[in-house]
């Protein structure tokens, strides 16, 4: 996955939240369901960013709307120079 489809589906995963917060607070009655979807959507935004949120280049962690990345300095928009492999997990 390149990052910009992980930063894409990383804002889709955000909005999520966001939308699940507002539930929390329109839906009394079913609190306790929508903290627990809260939790666990928040844990998947967690573990996606670990997983996908890297620098094609070094692979090292980005933060979400690095430019640049911190470890080797290389724009994070460029892509990496191997085209052909598309899993770089
Ligand atoms: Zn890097």
């Amino acid at each position: 996955m390149n990052l910009k489809t992980a930063r894409k589906i990383s804002d889709v995963i955000y909005l999520v939240e966001i939308g699940l917060v507002m539930l929390f607070f329109i839906l009394k009655q079913y609190r306790t369901y929508v903290s627990a979807a809260i939790f666990v959507v928040l844990m998947v935004y967690f573990l996606f960013g670990v997983k996908f949120m890297r620098c094609p280049h070094c692979g090292k962690r980005l933060r979400r709307y690095d430019e640049k990345c911190r470890h080797c300095g290389r724009s994070v928009d460029a892509e990496p120079k191997i085209r052909n492999q598309k899993k770089q997990v």
